[in-house]
């Protein structure tokens, strides 16, 4: 993994960094806040390590400032044992997990190994149409990168249509699968969602169209590039 250590303790940040090159990570590091924030900005990384305490720019509000843009990289926090609150208040903004200080390598080793199944996991639950970025473990949908308000009966209509983008879904299906329900309500509920789910694709240039075809049923048709 590519992995970023903003920690400025320098035995500690030597030791992560070793420990993490020894076992085959590729390591940046930075001892301030703001230059940890820099790198952070302007690197893909995998995994972040950020110390909590750290002059200038501490962790938690470089948390906070990553989030707001949209990163999303897998931050765990490093954080001395008695700062239970601060734990809380690193989870509310979205840190993936803790390590808390003084630490074994043995910890640190596994605790990255655990944060790479996690990544691996992740990238199979992402399937992409077009611009879409659909996550099937979280429930979030991306377009062009930007976060897609589609929850709920939306979220599983955009996931049906999506699994074979082109095919036709008839409307019993989609009653099947969106709400559960095996007969005809004789509503045109199905049209309703997949009016609201329409519009709200077309806030972003470039996403697929949600074609009816008459009598039939709807299909996903992704744009050509
Ligand atoms: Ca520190």
């Amino acid at each position: 993994m590519k992995i970023l250590i903003i920690e400025d303790e320098y035995k500690l940040r030597n030791l992560i960094n070793s420990t993490l090159t020894r076992e085959g990570h590729d390591v940046d590091t930075a001892a301030g806040g703001e230059e940890g924030f820099e790198l952070a900005l302007n690197n893909a990384y995998d995994l972040i390590m950020l110390d909590w305490m750290l002059p200038k720019k501490d962790g938690l509000s470089i948390l906070e400032d990553l989030r707001d843009r949209g990163i999303s990289t897998l931050v765990m926090m490093i954080t001395a044992k008695s700062d239970l609150d601060d734990k809380l208040a690193g989870l509310d903004m979205g840190a993936d997990d803790y390590l808390i200080k003084p630490f074994h390598v043995d910890e640190l080793v596994a605790r990255v190994k655990a944060m790479a199944r996690r990544l691996n996991l992740e990238a199979t639950h992402l399937r992409h149409v077009g611009n879409l970025e659909i996550n099937l473990i979280k429930h979030h949908v991306q377009a062009n990168g930007n976060p897609l308000e589609v929850t709920g009966r939306d979220f599983h209509l955009l996931e049906l249509l999506s699994r074979a983008p082109g095919q036709i879904f008839t409307r019993t299906q989609i009653l099947s699968h969106v709400w559960q329900i095996s007969y005809d309500p004789q509503t045109n509920v199905v049209d309703v969602y997949v009016n609201r789910l329409r519009k709200k694709l077309a806030e972003f240039e470039g996403s697929p169209l949600i074609e009816n075809v008459r009598g039939v049923g709807y299909r996903l048709k992704p744009m050509e590039p």
